[in-house]
């Protein structure tokens, strides 16, 4: 130890303090010391001494060692408070540690002493960085969520933004089509290639908007009828190219009333259906998108099916990877399965899935039924 320790002795005996300094000099530790045996001595003593150990004896004529303990608390000084006394009981001893006392030592054992002290201060010293790196972290922390939630208001307001001139380029383009039809001018590939970008990139920034209202808005719980959300679903796909080519069947097993946050699960079918349909196998005659339910109480089961060109086993774990495509057929940004993944972890469901090449490709999703979420609301209030 570089400096003298500062011990602030607690003490109305002179004699006894005297024998606590002669026991802890024995061993070698070098230290100055402060003896006071009132509340307002001990309160001064605290802010001009700054102990760096106090030693206290437990009964003094008008203050105890408990409050003493109570007052250096208070002041935000966490500083070893050891008690060192005469007999006491076991009973008493353990309330005292209970109470925040770091040690208790009898002054029949004062060679107990130093070691009581050092361990204290050492104890003390390790809880002071622990406390320090938490608060370090906890304020780290801090500051990556408000980036986070900056940089998601970023990404939402310029995706946003964004797709309003692309609807001015899209209805321009249309007009152009019009023109160069009514002209003749033979501009008809160039402008349909236009439309498709225009359109691939509107899809793309739909997506980042998905995306980015799952992680910023709250779960919202309301009852749905699952055939009725999937069937509207598939409408709006009803001219994807590929669509009318497909079977769809449904089969919905159902218990109880289903509730869940309504505009994300649309969300997570629409972009299932869109890859059913996208990597169909355009060589099967058949070809299908079966989707069972099965509805309880407690959750629903909802098997997603299709035969298409199936998934090939190597890339199969990386699908749910943010900008993952997994075959050059993918004319998207690889954000689709992404953001599922995204909304399913938001939904706290579970989403795995099982594919072969050539065969089809099956999710399995598992989603709890928020009806139950709902009644308890209820019944807490
Ligand atoms: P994107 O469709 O934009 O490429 P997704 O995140 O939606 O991105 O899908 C990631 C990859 O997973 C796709 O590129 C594709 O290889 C594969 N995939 C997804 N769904 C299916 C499916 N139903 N059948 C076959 N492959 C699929």
């Amino acid at each position: 130890m570089e400096k003298d320790l500062k011990i602030l002795l607690l003490e109305d005996v002179e004699d006894d303090a005297g024998l606590v300094e002669r026991a802890i000099r024995k061993s070698g530790i070098r230290f100055i010391s402060k003896r006071v045996d009132t509340r307002e001595e001990f309160i001064a003593a605290l802010d001009l001494f700054k102990p760096d150990v106090i030693l206290s004896d437990h009964a003094l004529p008008q203050f105890n060692s408990i409050e003493a303990m109570k007052i250096c608390k208070n002041s935000g000084k966490n500083l070893p408070f050891i008690l060192v006394t005469g007999t006491v009981s076991e009973e008493f001893a353990v309330n005292c540690i209970k109470q925040g006392v770091d040690d208790y030592v009898l002054k029949t054992n004062l060679s107990r002493l130093p070691s009581a002290i050092l361990n204290a201060i050492a104890i003390r010293e390790s809880e002071q960085k622990k406390h320090e790196a938490e608060m370090a972290i906890r304020k780290q922390n801090m500051e990556l969520v408000k980036i986070n939630q900056e940089l998601d208001g970023f990404v939402y307001s310029v995706s946003h933004n964004l797709r309003a001139p692309l609807a001015s380029v899209l209805g321009l383009v249309n007009l152009a089509k019009i023109e160069d039809r009514q002209r003749n001018s033979g501009f008809g590939n160039y402008l349909d290639m236009m439309e498709k970008s225009v359109l691939k990139l509107d899809e793309t920034l739909k997506e980042i908007l998905d995306y980015s209202r799952n992680s910023r808005t709250n779960l919202d719980h309301i009852p749905i009828d699952l055939e009725k959300l999937i069937r509207e679903s598939f409408e709006r796909f009803k001219y994807l190219e590929g669509m009318s080519t497909i079977k769809i069947i449904i089969d919905i097993n159902k218990s109880a009333e289903f509730h869940t946050d309504a505009y994300r699960f649309s969300t997570l079918i629409s972009n299932l259906i869109s890859n059913a349909v996208k990597y169909r196998d355009k060589y099967k005659e058949d070809k299908f998108i079966r989707i069972r339910a099965d509805i309880s109480e407690d959750r629903m089961e909802l098997i997603f099916e299709d035969n298409g060109m199936g998934i090939h086993p190597e890339r199969v774990s990386k699908i749910f990877d943010m900008f993952y495509r997994g075959t050059e057929h993918s004319q998207g940004a690889g954000l689709g399965l992404y953001i599922v993944k995204q909304i399913v972890d938001k939904l706290e469901g579970e989403i795995n899935v099982h594919s072969e090449v050539g065969v089809g490709t099956s999710f399995r999703l598992l989603l709890p039924n928020l009806v139950n979420a709902e009644k308890k609301l209820v019944d807490e209030s």
